[in-house]
């Protein structure tokens, strides 16, 4: 696609605007008028007391246009102009292509957040009709927003100024998903690798803890996820968890451990889950359609899920959570509600559902890359999921937006009563630091009683942690520095 902006400097909120509707297309901007299949062109012309604000669209063989004025004195009249000029673009796609994203012109990570600051400025229908009049965001969505930032606000307001939570990364799979984004190519080859990076690992989280002890940080929730964590063998996982709650006060605090998927649960990995502390586990099915988990290069089946599942619940796991996916590749919307259906059958205490996030470094090519009706039919799977499991009692607790969304659609977390997690909240409101170890896990450092973060990043690749881990202590130092310089 081409992108002309004409006298403004607004690419890159109209560009996301553009990834709306087109998030696998490669966006080039022009500096004149240069037709291509799919062409953008938007002009700002100042007059004296007034703007003109012009919005042109070809999508292939059609075309749409908007006109609209903002006045010269208007109230911010800088983000006015690219506010209307994101409504004009949006108004063009929704003429041309049919589909009316839910999340009207919003492209922030956090919806709910924004919410939240637009209640705390002028009440709640200052916020529910921001949203719809200037954003064009749908009433369901509205709806989504009120309820996970009153949930969300219930959780963060028990975080105090020297909390925080531990997340322990594990980047290991059995095989690869073909959407992952997030583990190396060569699965096998990472395997390879367990030994070595567990002995580092373990050495960042004891320093972890000195350092968490020397800045008197009170812990409130661990979570140690993935990749896989359950790819270790029982005597690894237990070797790691034992070295958690040897050195960090877990007693009574919210534990996950991320099992992932069923085909790496056994009952000597779940009893010593359950024997090491952790109070919560997630079993994620993704799917309980098997011919769609075979087109995602996953290597078990719905009935392997169930009875990991229920093999939990016998050994006395009373907070399973199960993550599902909206919009892969082959699933139908019929597919969808049956997996929603029959998940919720298990009665789970949450379910996660993600919205597909298709990213460049994933396995799926061009040709499975979906497009506006995958998209449409994304949006209905989880206006139905919403639907569904808000009948059932699972209700939403928490929400964020990933960019590149097959439709533009959230993941929401859904629980039932006192059964949300935590550091699912935590972590996307940013409430309060974040001490993370492992390969690719990002310490966010946020300060007390304030609203700076900084982060500290991990190597992401499993040999460049081992490769580079005295680097990776040295930064660990910033986080005493950090405190030193912002404790109040
Ligand atoms: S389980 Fe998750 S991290 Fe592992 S390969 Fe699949 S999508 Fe990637």
């Amino acid at each position: 696609m081409n992108l002309f902006n004409q006298n403004n400097t607004y690419n890159y909120e109209l560009e996301k605007l553009c990834r709306i509707f087109l998030p696998f297309e490669k966006i080039i901007f022009t500096e004149q008028p240069t037709e291509s299949d799919v062409y953008a062109h938007t002009r700002l012309t100042k007059s004296d007391s007034r703007t003109q604000l012009y919005s042109f669209l070809k999508f292939y063989t059609q075309t749409a246009e908007f006109v609209d004025f903002v006045e010269n004195d208007a109230e911010d009249y800088y983000k006015e102009c690219e506010r209307v000029l994101a409504i004009q673009l949006f108004k063009c796609f929704v003429a041309v292509t049919g589909y009316v994203s839910p999340w009207g012109i919003l492209t922030g990570v956090r919806p709910a957040k924004l919410y939240s600051a637009l209640c705390k400025k002028g009440g709640k229908n200052y916020a529910r009709s921001f949203f719809k009049e200037k954003f064009l965001v749908s009433d369901k969505k509205i709806e989504l927003c009120e309820k996970t930032y009153e949930r969300e606000g219930e959780i963060t307001s028990q975080s105090e100024k020297d909390s925080f939570s531990l997340y322990v990364s594990i980047p290991f799979c059995p095989t690869r998903c073909s959407y992952c984004s997030f583990v190396s190519h060569s699965v096998e080859m990472a395997k390879k690798l367990i030994p070595e990076y567990l002995e580092k690992l373990i050495d960042e989280i004891v320093i972890t803890a000195q350092i968490a002890r020397t800045n008197n940080l009170k812990l409130r929730s661990v979570y140690i996820g993935g990749g896989t964590p359950t790819t270790l063998s029982a005597e690894q996982l237990e070797r790691l968890m034992k070295v958690i709650s040897e050195n960090f006060d877990i007693e009574g605090k919210e534990y996950t451990v991320e099992a992932g998927r069923p085909d790496t649960i056994t009952e000597e990995k779940l009893r010593v889950i359950k024997e090491n502390g952790a109070t919560r586990i997630s079993i994620n099915p993704q799917t309980m359609n098997d011919e769609v988990l075979n087109v995602i290069g996953r290597k078990h089946t719905s009935d392997d899920t169930v009875n990991a599942f229920l093999l939990a619940r016998k050994l006395g796991f009373d907070n399973i959570n199960m993550d599902l996916i909206a919009g892969l590749p082959s699933d139908t919307f019929e597919s969808f509600c049956g997996t929603v259906e029959r998940v919720t059958a298990l009665k789970p205490d949450s379910v996660t559902v993600h919205s597909l996030a298709l990213k460049r470094a994933s396995n799926l090519n061009s040709e499975n890359i979906p497009r506006f009706e995958s998209g449409v039919t994304a949006s209905k799977m989880v206006d139905f999921a919403y639907d569904f499991l808000s009948q059932h009692g699972i209700t939403p607790y928490y929400m964020y937006r990933q960019s590149k969304t097959v439709g533009n659609n959230e993941n929401v977390g859904y629980a039932t009563a006192f059964k949300e997690s935590f550091y699912n909240v935590y972590i996307m409101d940013e409430t309060h630091t974040i001490l993370a170890c492992g390969a690719s896990a990002v310490t966010k450092l946020r300060q007390p009683g304030g609203s700076y973060i900084e982060r500290i990043f991990n190597y992401k690749y499993p040999y460049e942690y081992i490769n580079n881990f005295n680097e990776i202590l040295s930064r660990k130092d910033r986080i005493t520095a950090f405190y030193d310089e912002y404790r109040i």
